[in-house]
């Protein structure tokens, strides 16, 4: 059985990618959250953040258990995704959008602005990017610039990954802010 992960700041469209993706390709789409929930691995509640608090023993086990029961293929999007065992991947996508963008589509969220704050900054830096790369063949990661696409735009540019041999690209706003004097606006 084989996963296509789907990861990047949150705001950036993985949820809404991967639904769509899940539908062309005709599989089934896991998302971090629910799964995590679902495998009883979130121990705690983070009120400040509104986010839970993963138990990363847990999730790895039941991440293991899960490649183990599936037949085929399988998409699973969210953070967490450098947690699912590594000879199961096929491919990685990170979504990535221009900080800016970020915080505007993330503005539309009942997020405090510190957590807005805090995902520009991740997106800046580019945490979800390493983060893949670290733990992933770098071959098999692919980041894409969804700053003025549209989630179906989005899904066809995978499509066209999956079935064609092309490089990955890297992006890096940190050097693309900092050439434009506007690391200032974006870092706090
Ligand atoms: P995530 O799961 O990464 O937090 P969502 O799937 O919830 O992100 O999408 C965040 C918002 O961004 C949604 O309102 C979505 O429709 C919008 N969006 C705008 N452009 C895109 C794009 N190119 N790809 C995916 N989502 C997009
Ligand atoms: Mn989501």
């Amino acid at each position: 059985m084989t996963v296509i992960l789907i990861g990047g700041t949150p705001g950036t469209g993985k949820t809404a990618v991967a639904k769509i993706l899940g539908s062309r390709l005709g599989c089934e789409v896991i998302s971090m959250g629910e799964f995590a929930d679902e495998s009883g691995c979130i121990s705690a509640e983070d009120k400040f953040r509104q986010t839970g608090i993963i138990d990363e023993d847990c999730l790895v086990e039941a991440l293991i258990d899960l490649v183990e029961d599936k037949k085929g293929r399988i998409i699973v999007e969210g953070h967490y995704i450098d947690l699912v065992p590594s000879s199961s991947v096929e491919l990685v996508i990170i979504l990535r959008v221009y900080p800016g963008e970020l915080r505007d589509r993330l503005s539309t969220r009942d997020y405090p602005e510190s957590k807005i704050q805090e995902n520009v900054e991740a997106e800046v830096i580019g945490v979800c990017q390493m983060d893949a790369l670290e733990v992933f063949d770098p071959d098999i990661v692919f980041e894409i610039d969804t700053t003025d696409m549209k989630a179906p735009e989005t899904v066809e540019e995978i499509l066209s990954i999956i079935e064609a041999d092309v490089d990955p690209i890297r992006i890096d706003w940190m050097e693309e802010l900092e050439e434009a004097g506007k690391l200032d606006e974006f870092l706090k």
